[in-house]
C-alpha cells in the first residue's frame, strides 16, 4: 500500500489542474492514470480564451510545439440548411490534445502512476483506499486522504458513488475520424453543420493538413453511419480527394447540463471536469475541466488544513462553475451575454436584421434538437 494525501483519478485537463494546486501547496500527490502518456483522445483542441488564460496563469505559457497548424481558431462557422453561414468569433488557440496533456502531467509536478486503472474504492471516516491494476495485472493499493476523480465523462467513480444519476443520463457516442487527403475546406475555423439529420454536432476543420471530421450520435445510433453521412455530405461541398484514415477516436459524452444532473462526489471524493457533467453546450469543456480541477486541490488544502468535510467546501465552491455551464444552454444568455467563449452576439452584430432573424430561428431549432 502507498499513501498520499491527495489521490487524483485520470490526468487529463481536471487531474493535472488539481494536482498542480495540491503539489504547489506541498501535499503529496498522485494522478493514476488508465492510459500510457501520452495519450490520444477525441478532442478537436480548441483552447478558448478562459482556457488559454488559466494556463498561463496556472501552468505557464503554452510550449510553441503543443500548438497546431494553423494555431489558431478565429470563429466556428456554422452552416444552416439552406446555405446560411454565419461566423461566431472564438478567438481560440487549436493544440495538440496528446501533448497537451501530458504537458500538464509533468508540470503538475506529482507522481504520475500511468497505465494503471482504478478497479474500486472504499471510503473510510478519513480517507479513501482505492484498488489499482497496472497494465501487467498487479495490483496496487493507494491510501489517502482526499480522492479527486477526474475520470473524464463516463466515469467509474461517478457511476459507483451515484448510480440512480448515471441511469438518468442521456448518453451519447462522439466518434472522431482524421484523414490525410487534399481538400477546400477553409483552414483556421471550426466549421459546424446544423443539420440534424446528419448527427447532433457534425463538425469538420483542418490541423496539421489533416482533415479532422467529429459527429456526435444517441447511443442506440450508429456513430459510423453518422460519419458516412457527414463525409457525403462534405464530399459533396468541398470536393475532398485521395482521403487516407490516419486515426480513428471514440469515447461516451452525456449533457448533464440542463437537466441539472451533476455529480461533485462525496464527503472525501471530490468529482473534478467531465465526470462531474462540466461539459458546454458547444462540447467545450477544457476550461471547466481546469478550473474545477484547481478548486477540487484549493479544496484539498484547505480542508487537511482545518480539517473541515472537503466534500461541503468543495459543493459550495464550484457552484459559480455550474451556473457557468448550465448558462450556456439558455439560449438568450447564449445569444446576447456578453463574454461568452463563442461570441454570438459579436456574430449577430454582423450580420443584417433580416439574417439575424433566420440565424436565431435556425439557431433556436438546433438548440432545441439537443437538448431533446
Ligand atoms: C469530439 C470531442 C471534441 C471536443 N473538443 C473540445 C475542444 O475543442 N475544446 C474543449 O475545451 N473541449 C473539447 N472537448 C471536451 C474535452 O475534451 C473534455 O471536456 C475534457 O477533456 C475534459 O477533461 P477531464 O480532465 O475532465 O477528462 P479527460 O480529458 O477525459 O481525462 C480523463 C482521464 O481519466 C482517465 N481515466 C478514465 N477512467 C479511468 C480509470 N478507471 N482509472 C484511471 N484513469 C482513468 C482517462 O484515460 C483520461 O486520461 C471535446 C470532446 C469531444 C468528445
Amino acid at each position: 500500500m502507498i499513501e498520499y494525501d491527495v489521490a487524483i483519478v485520470g490526468a487529463g485537463p481536471a487531474g493535472c489542474a488539481a494536482a498542480r494546486e495540491c503539489t504547489r501547496k506541498g501535499l503529496t500527490t498522485v494522478i493514476v492514470e488508465k492510459k500510457k502518456i501520452p495519450r490520444h483522445k477525441a478532442c478537436s483542441g480548441i483552447l478558448v480564451p478562459a482556457s488559454i488564460n488559466a494556463l498561463s496563469e496556472h501552468f505557464g505559457e503554452v510550449p510553441q510545439d503543443l500548438l497546431a497548424v494553423p494555431s489558431h481558431v478565429n470563429a466556428m462557422r456554422m452552416h444552416f440548411p439552406g446555405g446560411h453561414v454565419v461566423d461566431i468569433p472564438i478567438h481560440g488557440r487549436m493544440i495538440r490534445r496528446d501533448r497537451l496533456d501530458a504537458w500538464l502531467c509533468k508540470a503538475s509536478q506529482a507522481v504520475v502512476l500511468d497505465e494503471t486503472k482504478i478497479q474500486s474504492f472504499s471510503e473510510r471516516s478519513d480517507g479513501v483506499d482505492l484498488l489499482c491494476i497496472k497494465s501487467n495485472g498487479e495490483a496496487l493499493e493507494v491510501r489517502s486522504q482526499i480522492v479527486i476523480a477526474a475520470d473524464g465523462g463516463a466515469s467509474r467513480l461517478v457511476k459507483q458513488i451515484d448510480p440512480p444519476l448515471t441511469a438518468k443520463l442521456t448518453w451519447y457516442v462522439a466518434l472522431q475520424e482524421t484523414y490525410d487527403c487534399r481538400c477546400h475546406l477553409e483552414p483556421g475555423f471550426f466549421h459546424f453543420f446544423a443539420f440534424p439529420e446528419i448527427s447532433l454536432y457534425p463538425s469538420a476543420y483542418v490541423k496539421d493538413n489533416l482533415l479532422v471530421m467529429e459527429v456526435v450520435v444517441r447511443l442506440k445510433d450508429k456513430a459510423t453511419l453518422a460519419m458516412a453521412r457527414l463525409k457525403e455530405h462534405l464530399w459533396k461541398r468541398i470536393g475532398i480527394e485521395q482521403a487516407h484514415l490516419v486515426r480513428r477516436l471514440g469515447c461516451r459524452v452525456t449533457y448533464a447540463a440542463p437537466r441539472g444532473l451533476f455529480c461533485f462526489g462525496t464527503e472525501q471524493i471530490l468529482v473534478s471536469g467531465e465526470a462531474s457533467g462540466l461539459l458546454n453546450l458547444f462540447g467545450e469543456g477544457i476550461s471547466s475541466a481546469l478550473a474545477s480541477g484547481r478548486i477540487a486541490g484549493n479544496v484539498s488544502f484547505n480542508s487537511i488544513r482545518k480539517g473541515v468535510s472537503p466534500g461541503r467546501l468543495y459543493r459550495k465552491e464550484i457552484e459559480a462553475e455550474k451556473r457557468r455551464t448550465i448558462g450556456t444552454f439558455n439560449y438568450k444568455t447564449l445569444l446576447f451575454r456578453e463574454g461568452n467563449a463563442f461570441n454570438f452576439k459579436k456574430g449577430l452584430q454582423a450580420m443584417a436584421w433580416k439574417e439575424r432573424l433566420i440565424f436565431s430561428q435556425d439557431l433556436l431549432k438546433w438548440l432545441l434538437t439537443v437538448k431533446g
